[in-house]
Order: structure tokens, then sequence, then C-alpha cells
């Protein structure tokens, strides 16, 4: 099969205040080196976290993206010949050290060397991306690309983060998620279920409400209309939920998520605010009231397949809506705005 050498891509223009993601034609496919394939990508999610790049918050490359799928059409050096052919995910770790504590621990997505897709390496917002061949999932036969997208980055950053409740919180207990009704949110309301907690979905609107309570959550607590401490307090016996993630980035869910927690309970941070942000608690309150917090970035290579075959056999259903490439500088708005509910995943051009 012989592979153009240019393609389409989506490309942020002035990262920063002003950045904005255009749709541009004629960029070159980058080839792939030592242990790297080249992937011709069928669809890509698009993630909050996209919309950093755009806003020039931290160093990212030109390319966003990290939710992607797609065939194997080329191999690098060293590659296994296996792998041509095959479908596969390509997530926001593009790759880890292999020899730190945590790699060698399987804790992969928290190796200090990691690369990650979209912010070191272009993304998977284009028709060919290269990724490492030792770090792309296989996406198993009967699960479709779209639906597979989503789980890549929301669903796998929810299944880590649920993980990190435990030892502490067990099934039975309130978890309490900010932010629910989001790509990643949704998708950890129906994991929590699940497993057996009993979820506060917190989040905004009548969409977002409708999709908790299909996902299994317990309550729905609207931060725009209610007393959001005050509704969890009621629904938790006055104490507080047993953990509380949040998922949201914005640095009001930070001032308020730590007060939805009850005293020994846990608290994970995944939601992104600006990297000047800090978190609004002292230690003398964290060690008054005995709190866990705890940091949860994206999941393991066994969490990742845990919910492919979840969602194969029907268990993992995340909402998604399908949208043309050409739609994602708007979609990238409305995420800016928080206006999606679910995911939106594009088709790349044929
Ligand atoms: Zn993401
Ligand atoms: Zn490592």
């Amino acid at each position: 099969m012989t592979l153009p050498t240019s393609q389409t891509v989506a490309w942020i223009e002035n990262p920063g205040s002003e950045g904005k993601l255009v749709i541009r034609d004629g960029v070159s496919i980058q080839q792939p080196g030592q242990d790297e394939v080249l992937v011709k990508v069928e669809c890509s999610g698009i993630c909050h976290s996209d919309c950093r790049n755009v806003e020039g918050m931290g160093k990212y490359e030109d390319i966003p993206g990290h939710e992607g799928v797609g065939i194997v059409v080329k191999l690098g050096e060293g590659v296994s010949p296996d792998l041509l052919d095959k479908r596969v995910g390509v997530k926001w770790l593009w790759s880890a050290c292999g020899k730190c504590a945590a790699c060698k621990k399987g804790k992969v997505n928290h190796c200090p060397d990691q690369l990650n897709t979209g912010r070191s390496v272009n993304g998977t917002l284009q028709q060919y991306v290269v990724a490492h061949a030792s770090y792309i999932t296989l996406i198993p036969d009967g699960l479709s690309s779209e639906v597979a997208a989503p789980l890549l980055c929301a669903g796998l950053s929810l299944a880590g983060a649920v993980s990190k409740v435990t030892p502490e919180v067990q099934p039975g207990d309130f978890i309490a998620i900010v932010g629910a009704g989001g790509g990643l949110g949704h998708i950890g309301v129906q994991i929590a279920a699940q497993k057996g907690y009993k979820v506060i979905a917190i989040d905004s609107g009548n969409d977002k409400r409708a999709l908790c309570k299909e996902m299994g959550a317990v309550a729905f607590v609207d931060h725009a209309i209610e007393d959001v401490v005050g509704s969890v307090k009621a629904l938790t016996d006055g104490e507080g939920a047993h953990a509380v993630i949040c998922v949201a980035g914005v640095p009001a869910a930070y001032y308020q998520a730590p007060k939805l927690v009850r005293n020994d309970g846990v608290f994970v941070c995944v939601g992104l605010p600006p990297d000047d942000f800090m978190f609004p608690m002292s230690p003398i309150e964290i060690a008054n009231r005995g709190l866990v917090i705890k940091g949860s970035s994206t999941g393991t290579n066994e969490q990742m397949d845990e919910l492919l075959q979840l969602a194969l056999q029907g268990i993992i259903t995340p909402k998604i809506e399908v949208y043309e490439f050409s739609d994602a500088p708007k979609i990238i708005h409305e995420l800016q705005r928080y206006e999606v509910t679910g995911r939106k995943v594009v088709k790349m051009p044929a």
C-alpha cells in the first residue's frame, strides 16, 4: 500500500488566550522510527484537556488529541510484523521509561519520564499519527472505533481515579463526582456504580442530569441552582461523601469539593486547573480531618484492557456523538464553555 506524503490535521494557531484550532491541509506525515508505528486514524475523541493545548497552558505540540483509534499502516524498525493492519488505540500516555519504580509496579501512568500524545509528540487529530509500539492498545473486534475512542482517555482516567478510592472506601459507600456529566465524569459515574458505590453526580443542566442518572448515579446535584455542600451532606447523613473525585478543572470546583468529603475520607484530584493554582486547604485542616488526598492521571494497561472488555460486553456504554473532522474547532469552543454532555468524537477524512 502506498501512503500519501501529506495530510489534513487540526493545528493550534497562536496557543494562548487568542489561540484557536484550525483545519490545515498539506501537512507532512511523520515517519515511524525505531519501535514506532504509523497509525491511520479513523476517529478521535476530543477531550477537555485538549483546550489546554489551545490555551497555551504549558508546552504542547501543534496538533492536539489523545483519544485516537485507527489502523497500523507502517512499522518502524524493531516492531513485530504482527502489528501491521491491527486496529489500535493511541492514548495520552505515548510512552513511559519502563525502568522507574512506578513503571516496575505497572503504574506506567505515573512514570516521571513519560511522553504524552498531543503534548510531547503530535496528537491524534491528524490523519496519520506516529505511536510507540509498546504503548498502543489493541481494540477488541466487535467494539466500534467510535465507542472505543473515549475510553482511551476519558474512560481510562476515571477507571484510574475510581481505583484510587480504595482501600479506604468500599462498595456501598458514597462517592461524589464533581463534573460528572462531561466526557470523563459520565463514564466515571458508570464505572463507580458498576463497582457498587453510591454515586452522587455534581454538574449542571438537565441533559447532564439525565445522563448521570442513566449511568447509575443515585443522586444529581445541580451546582448552578442548588447549595452543593448542603445537598451532598443531606444525602450522606450530614457527614459528606466517603470519597470525592474532582474531575472539573476550574479553581471554583477545587475550592468547593474538599467540603463534600467526610472526615477520614478520600479526595482524588483528576481535573486540571491552571498550573499556578494551588490546592486550597491548610495542612492543619487536612491533618485534623484525617483526609487522604490522592492524585490520578489516566490509568494502567490492565485497567485499559478491562474497560474495553466491559464495553464489549455492553456494561460500559459511553455516550458519544460523532461529528465530521471539520467540526473539531467548534467542539473545542463548546468544551471551553462546558457545554458538551458526554463525549464528542470526530471522524477523520478517509
Ligand atoms: Zn483527555
Ligand atoms: Zn517510568
